[in-house]
């Protein structure tokens, strides 16, 4: 097993196009690393970077102690698995699995007993006859990912490996893939788009905008204190409120008058934003003591939980609240603030501040 150091990685294709731009990843032994971001910033240029299908136009690669800028994908002693399964169709679950190993020349005996091992990992024993055209998507992805196991890598690559699956099968296998993880210990990375499976599974996540990386931290630090504007509006579902803030009298407020519980040693020369989450929001009666009036613009039950959102100062408030309260549509209500210290952001340079 190993870690995988990332240094000033640069990529910049034939046509012009820089998909990534001096990135720095220290990703631990036995981590799972997941690199998060929209369409288009780069996540799977870095991780074909990492696996050697991708040449960088300028920096350095480490898996272990190995720098593997010159080395062949096959050299670098790694396992990826992507969005589409690529089995190969003419054989069956488990020569589909033992095809990388004969192909490395391992010895029968330790074959089987290295394709067994992963068909029980990954609950496959019932369908090793089957050929992948009388396999579920589901079941297709299991194989796939038990094609990677089988080679024991010092490292999982992994990109968008659940895209092609429906909802519950997602949510199930995300589950498989944590726990087989967790299990073997092997270094992880994972890109993905999807926030839920990132901060679900990452020890932590790195979120990239652009071809750079804005923050890498656990999921909870990346929700409870974005790095940027971009990482306050990307992570959240429904995201952030961001409200331009004014300090006055010790107070933070926003400009619909909203009084905020401010950060220490905010420094005041300096147009700012503070970064709210719906859940550290209150919708109350029009009226209630310590509240400024909004009305109600929409109401979205989720069953378990209800998002409101509130036109007030002059602007619509995303608030997440339980599902036993009842506020109707256009009625007058009160909004405050019940949640600890926001982060703020200076508005030009868009980074956090306090
Ligand atoms: P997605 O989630 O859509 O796969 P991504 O974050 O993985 O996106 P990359 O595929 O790494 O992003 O692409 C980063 C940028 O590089 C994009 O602007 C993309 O259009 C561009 N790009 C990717 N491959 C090439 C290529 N072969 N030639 C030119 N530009 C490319």
């Amino acid at each position: 097993m190993a870690g995988i150091e990332v240094t000033s990685l640069h990529k910049r294709y034939p046509d012009g196009t820089v998909a990534v731009e001096h990135v720095d990843l220290s990703i631990g032994d036995g981590e799972l690393f997941v690199m998060l971001g929209p369409s288009g910033c780069g996540k799977t240029t870095t991780l074909r970077a990492m696996a050697g299908l991708e040449r960088q136009t300028s920096g350095d690669i480490h898996i272990g102690d190995t720098l593997v800028n010159d080395l062949p994908p096959a050299e670098r002693d790694i396992a990826m698995v992507f969005q589409f399964y690529a089995l190969y169709p003419h054989l069956k679950t488990r020569d589909n699995l033992a095809f990388p190993l004969r192909a490395e020349g391992m010895p029968k005996a330790e074959i089987r007993e290295r394709v067994e091992e992963a068909a029980r990992m990954m609950r496959l024993g019932p369908l090793l006859d089957r050929k992948p055209h009388r396999l579920s998507g589901g079941e297709q992805q299991r194989v796939a990912l038990a094609r990677a196991l089988v080679r024991r890598p010092r490292a999982f690559l992994m990109d968008e490996p659940l895209t092609n699956l429906d909802a519950e099968l997602r949510a199930e296998t995300r589950t498989e893939i944590k726990h087989l993880q967790a299990q073997l210990g092997t270094t992880m990375v994972y890109v993905t788009h999807d926030q839920v499976e990132a901060m679900s599974l990452g020890h932590r996540i790195a979120i990239l905008n652009k071809g750079r990386v804005e923050q890498v931290g656990t999921p909870l630090e990346v929700y409870d204190r974005p790095a940027s504007l971009f990482c306050a509006a990307f992570i959240g579902s429904p995201p952030m409120n961001l409200f331009e803030v004014e300090v006055a009298d010790g107070q933070l407020r926003t400009h619909g008058g909203l009084a905020l519980a401010p950060p220490p040693g905010l420094r005041r020369d300096r147009p700012l934003v503070a970064g709210v989450r719906p859940e550290a929001l209150e919708v109350t009666p029009a009226g209630t003591d310590g509240t400024v009036p909004g009305r109600v613009v929409s109401v979205e039950v989720l069953g378990d939980e209800i998002i409101y959102v509130v036109a007030s100062g002059g602007r619509d408030v995303r608030v997440r609240m339980p599902p036993t309260t009842r506020f109707a549509a256009e009625a007058p209500v009160g909004l405050r603030h019940t949640g600890g210290t926001p982060p703020v952001y200076d508005s030009s340079t868009e980074e956090l501040v306090a």
